[in-house]
């Protein structure tokens, strides 16, 4: 049992893990596997989907923290840990940056703790991010984030867990009017093409795990209502600000994206 409660129950698979062992880490069960390999088979991409999403997510808090001034982050689902953790990217550019990660599976919490919490300026929380008050009022978040400064809110690959009944657009609504104007809130996404592809996978994900969905750009968009979107929108995450690293540009020409990378999106946006 954790201090918060929870058990971890290896008998069943856990998105945390599946994503941890699609991202080649060793954190997770057979049971996991079972799920990542129905994954690699049907949605041979996914492995790329993963990467190409950790890559984005990585950019947006180099970014972030080089470029806005902002030093407090909240990793909502923030997932095992793996590398470049939003800490280490972000403590890389600017040591004082504090970074709080949440997320609802115990063995983030336990690993997390060994791992993440490298020093007094990290903390990790066991909580729903589909009740944020109590991510919001948490005296670890407290704690750690100023919400009279603005925030560096992360929704990264978090969203598509959450069904359409459980608003995910009204999750985002409620951190826009905690944090002050000034404060960036970054979402990858599950993009769908409308192809079979997505079909199939949002079955196995509904099946194994009764969530995840594949949205529109039009339809992640709208969950950042209220919010200014930056350059250059919502778009597959291979492609979102990909240049600054080099990886749109491929000997002077851009690059095609495979079918996979059409498969997560991303956007970043601003609290004005
Ligand atoms: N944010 C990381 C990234 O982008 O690499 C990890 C993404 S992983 C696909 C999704 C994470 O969200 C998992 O660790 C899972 O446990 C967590 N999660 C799913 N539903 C959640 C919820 N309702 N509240 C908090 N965390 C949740």
């Amino acid at each position: 049992m954790t201090s918060e409660g929870t058990s971890i129950d290896a008998t069943r698979p856990s998105i945390a893990r599946v994503y941890d062992y699609l991202l080649g880490g060793k954190d997770n069960y057979a049971v996991d596997r079972e799920i990542g390999d129905v994954f690699k088979r049907d949605l041979p991409g996914s492995v790329a989907i993963a990467f190409a999403n950790r890559s984005a997510l990585t950019r947006a808090v180099a970014e972030i923290a080089t470029t806005t001034g902002v030093t407090q982050f909240i990793d909502l689902g923030s997932g095992l840990p793996t590398a470049d953790n939003v800490h280490q990217v972000a403590q890389r550019h600017v040591p004082e940056s504090r970074v709080v990660y949440v997320d609802i599976d115990p063995q983030v919490l336990v690993h997390g703790r060994a791992l993440l919490e490298e020093n007094d300026r990290t903390r990790v929380i066991e909580a729903d991010v589909r009740d944020p008050e109590a991510v919001y009022r948490h005296p670890e978040t407290r704690e750690m984030i100023d919400f009279e400064r603005p925030v560096a809110v992360m929704f990264s690959a978090i969203l598509h867990h959450v069904n359409d009944e459980e608003d995910p657009a009204g999750i985002v609504r409620y951190w826009r009017d905690r944090v002050p104007s000034g404060s960036y809130f970054f979402v990858s996404h599950f993009r769908s093409g409308n192809n079979p592809e997505t079909v199939e996978a949002e079955k196995v994900l509904q099946q194994t795990f009764g969530r995840g969905r594949w949205r529109t750009d039009e339809q992640i968009a709208s969950l950042l209502d209220g919010l200014e979107i930056l350059e250059p929108g919502v778009v597959p995450a291979s492609l979102w600000r990909a240049e600054a690293v080099g990886e749109l540009w491929n000997g002077g020409g851009e690059r095609e994206l495979t079918v996979w990378e059409h498969l997560i999106a991303a956007g970043l946006a601003r609290k004005a």
